[in-house]
């Protein structure tokens, strides 16, 4: 299987700026943001979609929920921020190996959930 963008990130074959990596994930800046803050989330397993994941993912899925609180208090948006998991390409998705948007320092409308 081809890898993915995101795991030759976490090998180092791309050079890239780690916010923060444990056994379970890493996380980066997205290098195009729609935020202020906007960084990736992304388990080193390549889920491809959120919709690809098995019951034996639980640990991967509820370990990627518990950082970005913890990285989301780590940059100081710890009080106000938004997860974004964009799930097949017609809802956006471009990079298949799941990963979590994490979004802060701008206003989001209460009537949208777009980026
Ligand atoms: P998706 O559209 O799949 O939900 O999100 C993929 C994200 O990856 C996009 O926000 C895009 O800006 C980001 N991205 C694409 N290529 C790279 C890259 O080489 N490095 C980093 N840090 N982010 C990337």
């Amino acid at each position: 299987m081809t890898e993915t963008l995101f795991t030759r990130i976490i090998n180092g074959e791309i050079p890239s700026e780690f916010i923060y990596k444990d056994d379970l994930c890493v996380c980066i800046r997205d290098i195009s943001p729609s935020a202020p803050t906007h960084v990736l989330i992304i388990p080193r397993k390549p889920i491809p979609r959120l919709a690809d994941a098995v019951a034996e993912d639980r640990e991967i899925l509820g370990h990627l929920m518990l950082k970005a609180g913890e990285i989301a208090r780590q940059l100081g948006v710890g009080d106000a921020f938004r997860l974004v998991i964009n799930n097949g390409a017609d809802a956006g998705q471009t990079v298949f190996h799941l990963h979590l948007h994490l979004l802060a320092g701008k206003t989001f409308s209460e009537s949208t959930l777009g980026m």
